[in-house]
């Protein structure tokens, strides 16, 4: 039996964990890689195993870097079951049609301006690709352990972070391993805390913020400083949100800071992401998952103006009067936020406001680190407004809370893997585990192909 580390085995994206028990394989998690070039291009290059050869794939939870490259997987051949927990199977509906009319867009984009080395450009994957990848995928509610194979079951446990997420835990053989997905947070705003795992003799951890801890302030508190501080010099606030998961959490602050008088109830909201939208609507659906009184998940849109049309969208971009605008993607990369930023960006008065995790090599992640100017579109365009990183946003356990988790197991699994990270966290988590559980850990490489035994 072995695994092989196709992706997130050097960095925070593209996670793809393929269990080799030598009659069946097992892929953990399908994701895309986001972010710098030289990653995004491991997208176009070929699996170092044939999809073909893959017979289940079990999904952590939605979110691209997760779940993005399951269309591909499924073009290249891939014909076995997809795995997900119900609220999963919904959101990666929203998720993988929208990831596939990107890949078309930019296709279509690169054609037309001819700015690609390939004639023509090609789609990593069309809508019709994401729908077949969606008929595949069966949900498997949390708690339920089912057979894939014999002496092979798949089980998930809830692990916060996002509507949905879970921990897979694989028995094969005889052995037990499990698989962190992403980890949630003690005390987020929409999700219950992780729930904790108990044994594994192999393990899998994520290390996203290995190396941090998320700031003790008060989140809501801080936001509603930035944005009353901003309104009152006369200007706007723009948030670039991914679009599931942090735009309702925000949602739900704006809607608390509202009721408690921290920001003037009369402001305008706009939500400018009809896939935010939709996934707000699947947020209500699987309610019982949330943390949220139902009550407050009904009111969660309430002064929030959906913004539907890219019509609308453009309207709102020549507005002039203070307002509060979410708009995705959550790091600037592409999508409506864009537009946003090219009118917003060029304004002292303004405020921009980055509540997630971003990524090295994107627009977000280059701008909390100070840059004076961003290229949209083509074009350079000048950063004046006040930029803030708000980290306690984040859906990411920290470095204390991954611990924390890690604690809860009874023995010390026979050897833990640290993936999910960029190199300096996933080490940083690596001593960590080693020095303060004493277990056998390691960082696996890209493509380290390791034997169980
Ligand atoms: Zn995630």
């Amino acid at each position: 039996m072995h695994i092989h580390f196709l992706g997130a085995a050097d960095t925070v994206t593209g996670s793809k964990h393929l269990v080799d028990t030598g009659s069946h394989r097992i892929l953990l998690d399908c994701g895309l890689f986001q972010g710098y070039k030289n990653l995004r291009e491991r997208n176009w290059s070929r699996l170092a195993v044939s999809a073909r050869h893959i017979d289940t794939v079990v999904l952590s939870h939605a979110h691209l870097d997760h779940s993005g490259y399951l269309p591909a997987l499924v073009k290249q051949g891939f014909h076995g079951r997809v795995f997900a927990t119900p609220a999963t199977c919904d959101l990666a509906e929203v998720l993988l049609l929208d990831s596939a009319h990107l890949q078309e867009e930019d296709a279509r984009r690169a054609n037309l301006y001819g700015y690609s080395k390939h004639t023509p450009a090609e789609p990593l994957y069309t809508v019709e690709d994401a729908r077949r990848a969606l008929n595949r995928l069966h949900p498997l509610p949390f708690g339920e352990e089912i057979e894939l194979h014999p002496e092979v079951t798949v089980k998930y446990t809830p692990a916060g972070h996002l509507l949905g997420a879970a921990a897979v835990t694989l028995r094969c053989q005889g052995r037990t391993i499990v698989y962190s997905g992403d980890l949630g947070r003690h005390n987020d705003l929409l999700m219950p805390p992780p729930e904790p795992v108990h044994e594994a003799d192999v393990l899998l951890v994520e290390s996203t913020y290995g190396n941090r801890l998320h700031p003790a302030d008060d989140v809501l508190k801080l936001l509603g400083d930035l944005i009353r501080t901003c309104l009152q010099r006369g200007g706007s606030v723009l948030m670039p949100t991914f679009a599931v998961g942090r735009a309702q959490a925000l949602m739900l602050a704006l809607h608390r800071l509202k009721r408690a008088g921290e920001i003037p109830a009369q402001v305008p909201i706009f939500l400018d992401s009809p896939m935010a939208a939709e996934a707000t609507q699947l947020y209500e659906r699987h309610q019982a998952l949330l943390r949220v009184p139902p009550e407050e998940v009904a009111h969660l849109c309430d002064g929030v103006t959906l913004v539907d049309s890219p019509q609308a969208s453009e309207a709102l971009t020549r507005s002039h009067y203070p307002r509060i605008v979410l708009s995705a993607s959550g790091m600037a990369t592409g999508g409506r936020v864009l537009h946003h930023l090219k009118v917003m960006a060029p304004h002292p008065k303004n405020l921009i406001v980055f509540p997630g995790f971003q990524v090295g090599g994107s627009r977000g992640a280059k701008m909390i680190a100070g840059a004076t100017e961003v290229k949209i579109h083509g074009e350079y365009v000048p950063v004046k407004a006040e930029v803030r990183h708000l980290e306690g946003f984040s859906g990411h356990a920290d470095a204390g809370e991954l611990m924390d988790w890690l604690r809860h197991f009874r023995k010390p699994p026979r050897h833990t893997y640290v993936v999910h990270g960029e190199p300096e966290a996933a080490d940083a988590l690596r001593t960590r585990i080693k020095e303060d559980l004493g277990w056998r850990v390691s960082v696996p490489d890209h493509l380290a192909r390791i034997e169980l035994d």
